[in-house]
This record gives structure tokens, sequence and C-alpha cells, in this order.
């Protein structure tokens, strides 16, 4: 779906509030009556708040719809964008937004700058894209629900509030995620890495220590109370060789990005997924790196987080003692028996692991079947692409952009 603030310069001060209260509405109700809207506004004239609704209406911010009891108006995709970009714009950690980075299963990524010039991510979530598939036929609340929407918004923000939790969490404690910024419903700003995804990877100048390295995030992370879920090659940044700073022994040339599906240590499926972590990364090592890992005591340090991981790859058992308790600071899934978190939440993030999973499975199995996979197909299947040519061509988008956006603010 594509972002589109074109508008936001015409919008008046009422446009706003009418705006946000069909958002307040829809929380009670699928659809949001008139007068309900109205009241919730706290608009002084009903024709004030018809001439809004009117102009929400023609831009799709909001949508009619007729049901049997009465009339009303339901928040769209375009809408909550709106109010996000809003809101983040009166916080002044954005300022005008640049080209699309990348369009993944579950979210659209675009640049951003700040007042300062400074580039910064925004990663908008867009759950109910692609994935519940599954869900979507088992589950008989969705089922009720999928018509209409409503679910697939609550649950974008519900995911981007976890991420955005979670990498808050992990930054202040040292790990090697974005600088987060903001977050505002289904939106989370954060700092932009500049590298390319580990799945471009093809040479590295120290395999066995980037290596060594992502597993000990994997154990240092679940010594900390949780486990990725979406450890691969897509969700690891490797840094610019420019951008590494000689100076910080902790700069391990690579930021892991993507959080919403992180569960504690303490789920019932904690150990499958954090093997599934792990494989991930070995088999991508080994696959296109042509790297095998060995035990190797050399590497053996006490505290298990020096400067090495002697062992060839982590075992859950073996390898994880807690340290911190971080899953229950954010209330990662699973963190707790008797706080099963949100039901909606859970199982969406379920599906979202598992479709993941399906999809390297069926690359797997394509690769196993001996098709021919060449760079360049890879690269056309790509589900994030970089390359240079569209590099330039979102800076061009961004410069256009950029310039409507001062107008808007103006
Ligand atoms: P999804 O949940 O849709 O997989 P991700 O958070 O993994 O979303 O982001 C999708 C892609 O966008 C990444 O693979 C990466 O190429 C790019 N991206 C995301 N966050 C950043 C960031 N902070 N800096 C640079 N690129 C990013
Ligand atoms: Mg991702």
């Amino acid at each position: 779906m594509k972002l589109d603030i074109s508008h936001m310069r015409y919008m008046t001060a009422d446009d706003f509030k009418v705006l946000q209260a069909v958002e307040q509405g829809s929380k009670n109700h699928e659809i949001v009556p008139t007068t309900l809207i109205h009241q919730l506004s706290g608009m002084r004239s009903m024709s004030g708040t018809n001439r809004s609704i009117s102009d929400l209406a023609k831009l799709k911010l909001i949508s009619k719809v007729r049901n049997a009891k009465y009339d009303g108006y339901r928040l769209t995709y375009n809408g909550i964008d709106y109010l996000a970009f809003h809101s983040m714009l009166n916080r002044n950690t954005v300022y005008s937004i640049g080209g699309s980075i990348g369009v993944g299963k579950e979210s659209d990524i675009y640049k951003v700058s700040d007042k300062n010039g400074v580039e910064k991510v925004m990663k908008i979530h867009r759950l109910g894209r692609t994935s519940f598939h599954t869900v979507r036929n088992n589950r008989d609340y969705l089922k009720k629900n999928s018509k209409n929407g409503v679910n697939w918004m609550v649950l974008s923000r519900l995911a981007a509030n976890k991420e955005y939790q979670f990498i808050t969490m992990l930054y202040a404690k040292g790990f090697k995620v974005p600088e987060p910024f903001d977050n505002s419903r289904h939106v989370i700003i954060m700092e932009l890495i500049r590298g390319f995804p580990m799945r471009r990877l093809r040479k590295h100048k120290n395999l066995p220590e980037l290596y060594n390295n992502l597993m000990k995030f994997i154990v240092k992370l679940g010594c900390s109370g949780l486990i990725h879920c979406d450890f691969n090659e897509f969700n690891i940044m490797i840094k610019d060789e420019s951008e590494i700073d000689p100076n910080d022994p902790t700069d391990v040339g690579f930021v892991v990005i993507d959080f919403p599906q992180s569960i504690s240590i303490q789920h019932k499926d904690a150990e499958y997924y954090f093997k599934r972590d792990v494989d991930c990364i070995r088999r991508f090592f080994k696959k296109k790196l042509k790297y095998e890992p060995k035990d190797d005591p050399s590497m053996l340090d006490t505290d298990g987080f020096g400067d090495g991981y002697r062992y060839a790859y982590p075992d859950f058992h073996r390898d994880i003692e807690r340290t911190d308790n971080l899953d229950e600071l954010v209330q990662a899934s699973g963190y707790s028996k008797k706080h099963p978190g949100d039901r909606y939440l859970e199982d969406a993030m379920e599906d979202m692991r598992n479709t993941e999973e399906e999809q390297e499975d069926d690359q797997e199995n394509d690769e196993e079947d001996g098709e021919d996979v060449t760079e360049d197909d890879e690269d056309d299947n790509d589900e994030y692409y970089y390359s240079e040519s569209e590099e330039e061509d979102s800076e061009e988008e961004y410069d256009s952009q950029e310039e409507e956006n001062e107008r808007i603010i103006e």
C-alpha cells in the first residue's frame, strides 16, 4: 500500500479533530455514527463536522459504511497514516518523507528526514497484507471481522508498539539494533543503517568473526530473555565499511532489525525458535558464503560473552542462562503463563513467525529441487531491493517529496 500524504497540506485543524474522533470512536464501534464523531471531535457546529467528514471521505481517509441500523464512518489505512504522520510532525521527529527503501511482507519502509536533515527510517506496519492465510481460515473471530479491516489496523498498531518497545529496551542495553526515535500508532521511526541486508553479502574480510558475533548476539539476546524468531539474512544489516567505528570495540559491523515477532525464552516453543534462528544463519553461511563453523576451544572465554564463542553453534539448554529479564519488561509473548498477552496479537505473531518459516522452506525446496538459481534470478525475487538504480530513482522522488512536505508544514 502506497503512503500518500500529498493532501495533508489541504487539511485544516478541524479536519484533524474530526479524523481523530473517527479513530477514537473506532475503539468501540465498528462503524462510527456521525453523531458520535461530532461529540468526540469537540467541534462546535454539526455543519462544520459534516463539512470535514465530507472532505475526509473525498480524500479516502474515512469511508462511509451503511449498515442495517445506521450509517457511519470507518477509518481507512490512509486515514491512520495521516494521523500517525501528523503526530510525528508535531513532535518534530519527522520533517519530510523520502523514497521507499523496501516493501516487506508486513511493512513498508521509507527514508525520512528530521528538521536538521538527518535521515531516518520510517517503518509502517501493515499486518494482514499477506499473512493470516492460515489464521483467516481457521479462526472464527477473524473470519467474522476480516471484511472490515479493523483488526488489521489494530494489529498493525500493536505490532509497531511491540517492536518499538523491543528496540528501545535492546538499544538501551547496548544491543546492536537501530536507535529508536518515535512511535505513533502503526509507525515507528528509527536510525537509518547505512549498509545492506546480509542477503547480499558474498565476501567478508573475516567470516569466522562475523559468524561468531552473530551467534553471540543470539546467545546474549537469549540470556537477556528473548528470542528474535526471524533472525535471518534479511534482518541483519551489514554496515558499510565507512560506517564502522574503528575506536569502538563493540562495533561488530552489523545491526539486527525487525523485532515484532520476538518471544520470551519462557515461551513453550522457545527452544524450537531458538534453534531455527541459529540454523538460518548456519544455512546461509554454508550455502552462500561456503563457511562451515567448527568447535574451536581457542575461542573459549569464561563468561561466554567475551571475545569468542567456542562452540560451532549455540544450544538452547547448554548456553542460555538467564542474566536479564527483558522479556518480562517488554511483556514478550510467553513470558508468563499468567500473562498470555493480547490474544489477537499473539495469534497474528504466531502466524507471522510461521509464515516466514513456510517461505524459507519453499525457498529451500526450490534449491534442493535442483533449480538453477542464478544470482540475477535471486535478485528479481528479492523481497527487498536496494539496487543502485532504484536508489537513484528514490533520491529523485525524495527531493520532490521533501519540497512538498516543506509546504505542508509552512
Ligand atoms: P519486515 O517486517 O517487513 O521484514 P523489516 O524491518 O525487516 O520489515 O524491514 C524491511 C527491509 O527494510 C529490511 O530488509 C531492510 O532492507 C530495510 N530496513 C528496515 N529497517 C532499516 C533500517 N533501520 N535501516 C536501513 N534499512 C532498513
Ligand atoms: Mg524483515
